[in-house]
């Protein structure tokens, strides 16, 4: 009997994945991130602090709302971008930065971790809220990723809300941009340009980052489905069309329901050549895997051989501190190519976090279990 037993449900662990699991807890979470990069105390003065902190706070709050009434992670994350895409303190919608030309184009993704249905947008310059545009690409186009006047006429042509380019500048943003045009020219006369490496130029002289302020979410709901979604102005005094992480697919967004949801914030050159996105998902599915095995043979066997029990996909769970391990570890990575910035993660369980190797992320989580959590500085 324990033979068969075995012999049946030893082919089922294999199949099984974690997305089969049940969500019979009724468990929901959602992290978010308003950016990663240089961000000292001293650089925030307490009343921008606080309002950085009330509009975390805000974004997830619409986004728990949403998930603790039922509602999809996709409807979740969607409108806790729109929050900080029209909060002019975060780099993408209102207050994105500027391009080197003076121009604001803004990048985004979403994905869906059910279907892995996704959609994107790079250098749109008239979509008020782009995550909207993403969406739009991924529900109603037959591809993925569409930039430029295209991906502008695509938007017009789904009815999004169109803005005057106007709308989304700031002060603040385009005296960035002439600091930063004017440190690039001095290096240019240098002949220093070529050798500065991607992460030095997005500082000022006084340590401020340039690019500050992406933003994105990730969420799974009550029906265990995962999603994830990224908004940027990407970094200031971009040319020649650059296109950072944000608006591609593993890079800067990832959801899978078998593993987790993942949206990145830092220099995205360097989140694209690590695939950042993806490969913390693929480890992490990978590590269950190895961990259900490990499970199994510490289960005792009968007088035949045979396992007295199977350890089965749904009754398992990778351990907080496992979970963690898997996002450190490609953020190591991120740093070993010198790349700077962090992502933020939710599992099909619910667990959420962040992964940062900058002084400080603008980050935010809660959770069916009523945690909650606002953070900034690095050692918060
Ligand atoms: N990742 C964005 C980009 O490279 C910028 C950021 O996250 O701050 O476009």
């Amino acid at each position: 009997m324990k033979r068969f037993f075995a012999a049946i449900m030893a082919p089922l662990i294999a199949v099984q994945p974690l997305s089969a699991l049940d969500n019979e807890e009724q468990i929901w979470s959602i992290a978010i991130h308003g950016g990663a990069g240089v961000i000292k105390r001293e650089n925030l003065s307490p009343e921008r602090e606080a309002a950085i902190r009330a509009k975390l706070d805000e974004a997830l709050a619409k986004g728990s709302e949403i998930l603790k009434s039922g509602g999809a992670s996709m409807d979740a994350i969607t409108a806790a971008i729109m929050v900080l895409e029209d909060d002019p303190n975060f780099n993408a919608g209102k207050g994105a930065v500027f391009t080197w030309d003076g121009k604001n184009e803004l990048d985004t993704s979403i994905m869906d971790g059910k279907t892995r249905n996704a959609g994107a947008a790079a250098g749109v310059q008239y979509t008020k809220n782009p995550i909207l545009l993403a969406r739009a690409v991924m529900d109603n186009s037959r591809h993925v990723l569409l930039s430029g006047a295209g991906a502008d006429q695509f938007s017009l042509e789904q009815g999004l809300e169109q803005v005057d380019p106007q709308y989304f500048y700031t002060q603040s943003r385009f005296d960035s941009l002439q600091r930063y045009k004017a440190a690039q020219i001095k290096r240019d006369a240098a002949n220093a340009a070529a050798k500065a490496s991607l992460k030095d130029i997005q500082t000022d002289a006084l340590g401020r980052a340039y690019r500050f302020g992406t933003v994105g979410a990730v969420a799974v709901d009550k029906d265990g489905n995962i999603a994830a979604g990224t908004s940027t102005g990407g970094t200031t005094g971009k040319r020649w069309g650059r296109i950072g992480d944000s608006p591609i697919i593993g890079a800067g967004t990832y959801a899978d329901n078998r593993s987790c949801g993942i949206s990145a914030t830092g220099t995205g050159e360097y989140f694209i050549r690590l695939a950042v996105a993806q490969e913390i998902c693929s480890r992490l599915r990978h590590r269950f895997r190895r961990e259900i095995d490990k499970a199994q043979l510490t289960v005792p066997k009968d007088a035949e051989g045979n396992y007295t029990y199977i350890v089965h996909a749904r009754e398992f769970e990778l351990s907080d501190k496992q979970v963690q391990e898997e996002a450190d570890a490609v953020i190591a990575e991120l740093g070993d190519i010198g790349g700077d910035g962090g992502i933020i993660y939710v599992t099909p369980v619910g667990q959420s976090g962040f992964s940062f190797n900058t002084e400080g992320m603008y980050r935010a989580r809660s959770d069916s279990n009523g945690t909650k959590v606002i953070a900034i500085y690095g050692d918060e």
